[in-house]
């Protein structure tokens, strides 16, 4: 509107003038009530909308059969859902959790997962945002036994959203190379048990140093608090059970 100088049009054309200053203010207030609206969201929310922004919403045929699922780069698939914590009472509203991250094993050993794992860690620190994972590794399986190895990003897309291939936990050495590799991406353990685990034994638990969590220096202070007991073994009644 610059070029245009609304004084341009005084004298001659006023109604001209008048509907590019009304058309001026009313951008400005619509610019305003949106950074409003953003305000007023919750930290996973925000997550949740620069996700659908910024990834490729995950699609078979022109349509997103499962939610949850994005595409990030080329060859990875996350699956990102909202998570709670039973003892931390906002925790849906500033967590998310990252149920599974996939990279097409022809694509492997190029730094992809951990580019996919930065960008993941970016928008959680635009939005104040944690994200909360369990290090375990799986894979497809054509026959529930031995792991397949999945070639094109079309054939993750359809063994995840359709689950056609059983999904497979893949030995504890595998678990292992995950766990140092969250490590090194800087994220952090944190427990994300809830009161499920009793009704299971406890050779099933996952040790605290697989449960990871990123949270960002963005996150409010309040809710970091409500998570504090969570960072600590010791002070856990799910890992000392
Ligand atoms: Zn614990």
């Amino acid at each position: 509107m610059k070029s245009i100088g609304v004084n341009q049009w005084a004298g001659a054309d006023p109604w001209v003038a008048d509907m590019v200053r009304d058309l001026e203010q009313l951008a400005t207030r619509a610019r305003q009530a949106e950074r409003n609206r953003w305000k007023l969201l919750s930290p996973s929310d925000k997550f949740f909308r620069l996700a659908n922004d910024r990834f490729q919403v995950a699609k078979l045929f022109g349509v997103a059969p499962v939610q949850g699922y994005w595409q990030i780069g080329e060859w990875t698939l996350a699956e990102i859902n909202p998570m709670s914590l039973e003892d931390a009472r906002d925790s849906r509203s500033f967590l998310v959790h990252l149920q599974s991250i996939y990279v097409v094993d022809a694509a492997r050993g190029r730094g992809e997962g951990r580019r996919s794992i930065e960008q993941i860690k970016q928008l959680a620190e635009e939005c104040g945002c944690g994200v909360t994972l369990f290090a375990k590794s799986f894979a497809f399986s054509r026959d529930g036994q031995l792991p397949n190895a999945v070639q094109t990003f079309d054939e993750l897309l359809h063994s995840s959203l359709e689950k056609v291939w059983p999904v497979i936990y893949q030995p504890d050495w595998d678990s292992e190379c995950l766990r140092f590799f969250y490590e090194s991406c800087g994220l952090q353990n944190m427990c994300l048990y809830g009161s499920w685990v009793y009704n299971r034994p406890k050779e099933e638990d996952l040790p605290f140093d697989r449960h990871f969590a990123y949270l960002p220096n963005s996150m409010d202070p309040k809710w970091r608090s409500q998570i504090a007991n969570r960072l600590n073994p010791n002070l856990c009644r799910f890992c000392n059970r």
